[in-house]
């Protein structure tokens, strides 16, 4: 097997390098020291088109590859940890479910523009209550007509409070077990959303991960991803791609054998972002 990067990674890695060098790397003390949101470069990585790698150009995207995906967060993970975490948890977990399970017009309303950078994304599963055994959800949503009520709360949620979106997890059927969890897309500014602290995380502390308290937060019925009851086998699907995006910058930047890329997790298969 022929594991050489293509042309088109190679280049992808040029051009993200480049950038991350000029625009990333000089401001990347200051983020960490202050915790302040990287929020100029987001800006222009939308501008170049980083924002959606992996995603069709009709979705706002670059038609490129996981591999490209990868390479981009790993190099964005050379200059900040804190702006490849965001980025990491925008592209693989706030944007790509919409991607794999959702309608034409969620992917219209909501994985374009997050593809293009007009916003960035965020995945709401982790709970109080339920970190790695996530089959343990008690966030509910029920239908009240056409309309999902959703109530509880999550826990160490990237990108939460600037989201545009936040995906959530949430019980639909509490007679089904797992497969009573569902996936429901909630808009960022949604009345019943509330944030916790900015939680400070050691050299991550530009990436903004909170709780998130929801209290009878209401959205369309329509604002469901894929079928019910299947959110649990999405998410399992969603984190088997979201680790390669996670773990790209460990592989290189994080870990300090980083050049035996030997880093691995914990042995035991848990579900976690
Ligand atoms: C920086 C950061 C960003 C994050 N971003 C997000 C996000 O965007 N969205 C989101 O939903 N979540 C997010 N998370 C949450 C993350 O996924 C959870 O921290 C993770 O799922 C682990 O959950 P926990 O912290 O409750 O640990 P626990 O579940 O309490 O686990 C603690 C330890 O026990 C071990 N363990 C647990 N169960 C078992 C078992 N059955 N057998 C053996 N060992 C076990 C675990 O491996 C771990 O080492 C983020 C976390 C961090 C730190």
């Amino acid at each position: 097997m022929n594991f050489d990067l293509t042309d088109e990674q190679q280049l992808i890695r040029q051009a993200v390098r480049e950038f991350a060098t000029k625009e990333i790397a000089p401001n990347a003390r200051h983020v960490d020291e202050t915790g302040e949101f990287p929020a100029e470069a987001f800006r222009k990585m939308g501008q170049l088109g980083l924002m959606g790698i992996p995603f069709p150009e009709a979705y706002g995207g670059a038609g490129a590859d996981s591999v490209s995906a990868a390479i981009a967060v790993e190099e964005v993970a050379r200059a900040c940890g804190s702006t490849a975490l965001a980025y990491a948890a925008h592209m693989g977990l706030g944007s790509a479910p919409i991607f794999m399970f959702g309608s034409e017009a969620q992917k219209q309303r909501f994985l374009k523009p997050a593809a293009e950078g007009q916003y960035i994304a965020a995945f709401g599963l982790t709970e109080p209550h339920a970190g790695s055994d996530a089959g343990a959800t008690r966030t509910t949503a029920r239908l009240d007509g056409d309309t999902w009520v959703l109530n509880g709360a999550k826990m160490w949620i990237t990108n939460a409070p600037l989201a545009g979106h936040i995906i959530f997890t949430a019980v639909t059927d509490s007679d089904k077990g797992k497969n009573g969890i569902s996936a429901i897309i909630v808009p960022g500014g949604t009345p019943g959303l509330t944030f916790g602290k900015h939680e400070p995380k050691m050299g991550l502390r530009g990436s903004v991960s909170t709780a998130i308290m929801l209290e009878d937060v209401r959205v369309p019925g329509e604002n469901l991803l894929g079928e019910r009851g299947r959110g649990f086998n999405q998410f399992l699907q969603v984190l088997d791609g979201g680790r390669i995006s996670i773990d790209a910058p460990r592989c290189t930047h994080w870990h300090p054998m980083a050049s035996s890329r030997t880093w691995s997790g914990s042995a035991h298969s848990t579900a976690r972002p």
